[in-house]
């Protein structure tokens, strides 16, 4: 609108000079918008970008594990036949050669399962099944998959009858999962003293389970990354004791599906604890 005849033209020249001025606003304004828009959309794209990269790594990992396994396993079965000893004798040093063959391919067998297990994590592709279970199956099903590896008599493992804990309603597989890695790793890195598995309820309706051990400890620096894919501590012990780095970022994602979280507390020398704490029920799983 044009100023009216009767304006004085100090007013008139203020007015068309706001009006100017709330017309570059706008068009500073739209400019702005459009940037935004932009940036919006180029962020659209690298999130599509991110996810599709994702995906493909997920698939690459699914894919290169699966193809991996039968070889594997075919390696295993032969090795099992030498040590039976079914095509003839063996002489002490090929024993011990082939009993290195089989250990190396257990350990990549692990390794191949561990990261089939992430890539299926990491495509949302896991599925969990919950049910009602009482904890003390499930603690002497895992003592029973523990007797055959205590191999040293210097450490006990030691499975504390968990106390009033009533039945708990979720996948039992995942969270005897996610125990079995603690309960390994434990074994693994403790040479004297204990393994102890124990389970608290933690307010109304949260269970936590903790696998306790005397063993090496992590130092102060690694405990904020443990749970990440491929972390490693950088020991003596940690060099000669090979793993993938793959189990505890794994257990990490299993407890997020189980709709909870691990925790760790630990003392270089004196032992750490692990444990996972997650609710008695699954939510959304409609528990009956
Ligand atoms: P892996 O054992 O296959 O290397 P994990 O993800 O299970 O992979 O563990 C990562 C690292 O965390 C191990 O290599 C080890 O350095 C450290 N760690 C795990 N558990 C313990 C433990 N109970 N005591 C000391 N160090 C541990």
């Amino acid at each position: 609108m044009a100023a009216g005849h009767d304006d004085p033209p100090d007013l008139a020249g203020a007015l068309e000079a706001s009006r100017r001025e709330a017309h570059d606003l706008r068009t500073e304004l739209e400019e702005t918008n459009r940037g935004v828009v932009a940036l919006y959309s180029e962020l659209d794209q690298q999130a599509e970008q991110l996810r599709l990269a994702t995906e493909l790594k997920s698939r690459f990992l699914a894919y290169m594990s699966h193809e991996f396994r039968t070889p594997i396993n075919s390696i295993r079965s032969i090795a099992r036949l030498l040590i039976d000893r079914v095509d003839g004798p063996l002489t002490e040093e090929q024993a011990k050669q082939v009993d290195f063959i089989q250990q190396n391919a257990t350990e990549f067998a692990e390794m191949v399962d561990d990261l089939l297990d992430l890539a299926k994590v990491e495509a949302g592709r896991v599925e969990i099944s919950p049910a009602w279970f009482e904890m003390v199956d499930l603690f002497s099903a895992l003592r029973g998959m523990f007797k055959p590896v205590l191999t040293n008599p210097a450490v006990n493992l030691v499975f504390e009858p968990p106390p009033d804990i009533p039945k708990l309603y979720t996948d039992d597989r995942k969270l005897s999962q996610i125990l079995r890695n603690f309960i390994s790793n434990a074994l693994k890195f403790t040479v004297k003293g204990e393994v102890r598995v124990s389970a608290r309820l933690e307010g109304p309706d949260h269970v936590t389970f903790s696998v306790s051990d005397t063993g090496i400890g992590i130092a102060p620096e690694y405990l904020g990354s443990i749970f990440q894919d491929f972390a490693q501590v950088r020991s003596p012990v940690q060099r000669r004791l090979r793993g993938t780095g793959l189990g505890l970022s794994l257990s990490k994602k299993l407890a997020e599906l189980l709709g909870g979280t691990v925790q760790l507390a630990s003392e270089p020398g004196k032992g750490s604890v692990f444990s996972v704490t997650i609710p008695l029920q699954l939510e959304g799983a409609g528990a009956p």
